[in-house]
């Protein structure tokens, strides 16, 4: 099995993370060839540039690659995205300068648009417009007098406020995935990589609450079952659930409250279905 992943760019380290988490990281710790092979998998790493895996993907010179939604859709990749991966969040936002008399995308109609995503811009915009294709730094592109308005990547939103532009709206939802050409063969590595992801955003909880407490906190819980043990202490139970990591800070005090106790939350490594 051959995989791409991205050789730099804000999607490397965290690519890198991933398949090191999933017990599959360098046969060299510290590899720093642009191929290497993996520890206890037959996965051969290629390090490619993130906006080539679509393409490298699609034409069979790796079996898969960890890439951006964005990318692969602006290539217009015909491959399939098997995973998210839950890291590389962004937008594909449309802005104008706060200047601008546009509010709305429709407002953009007739406008010109600077973007390094010349094909999401055009099948994306509700409105025609005339495109200007860049290939970089398109944020200074309406100051420089080339365009009215970008089509641009945006995560915090930092980039466009120093640069005196607003946001008009998003065109694209995107982060990082495992895409492949054929979902069957790479079926065994998505399984590898699944495991963590899931675990990444799962906590496991552990308390102790009286028996009573118990209809209490399976319906603070639900729909996950929890196991529940006896202690030493005659109508004391410990109970074991496995809980959505953001529903943690909710559920603690709501868990206090029933009469939970000696709360413990530990990360999870892998979770299998
Ligand atoms: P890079 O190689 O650093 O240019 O990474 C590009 C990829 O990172 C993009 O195609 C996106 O999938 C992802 N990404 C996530 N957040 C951002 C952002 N704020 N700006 C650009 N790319 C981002």
């Amino acid at each position: 099995m051959r995989v791409a992943l991205p050789s730099k760019g804000r999607l490397r380290d965290p690519a890198f993370k991933l398949l090191e988490d999933a017990g599959l990281g360098p046969e060299q710790p510290g590899e720093r060839a642009l191929a290497f092979p993996c520890r206890n998998a037959p996965v051969e790493v290629l390090l490619v540039r993130a906006a080539d895996i679509p393409e490298y993907v699609q034409d069979g010179v790796v079996d898969c690659g960890i890439t951006g939604i964005d990318l692969v859709r602006e290539r217009g990749a015909d491959i399939s995205e098997v995973l998210l991966l839950g890291f590389g969040s962004c937008r594909l936002d449309a802005a104008v300068p706060d200047a601008s008399l546009a509010l709305s995308l429709e407002d953009l109609a007739g406008m010109t648009v600077a973007s390094t995503y010349p094909r999401l811009t055009r099948e994306l915009l509700p409105v025609d417009v005339d495109l200007v294709d860049v290939t970089g730094s398109v944020e200074i592109a309406p100051r420089l007098g080339l365009a009215d308005a970008i089509v641009d990547l945006v995560s915090s939103g930092e980039t466009l406020r120093t640069n005196g532009l607003r946001s008009l709206g998003t065109l694209l939802e995107s982060e990082a995935a495992l895409v492949s050409r054929d979902v069957e063969v790479t079926a065994p590595f998505a399984a590898m990589l699944r495991a963590v992801v899931q675990a990444r955003s799962h906590r496991y909880l552990m308390l102790n609450a009286p028996e009573t407490s118990l209809p209490a906190i399976r319906a603070l819980v639900e729909p996950r079952v929890p196991s529940v043990l006896p202690l030493a202490d005659a109508g004391m139970v410990a109970v074991h659930v496995l809980v959505p990591s953001a529903d943690v800070w909710r559920l603690l005090p709501a868990l206090e409250e029933v009469g939970g106790s000696s709360i413990l939350i530990v990360p999870v490594e892998r979770m299998v279905a």
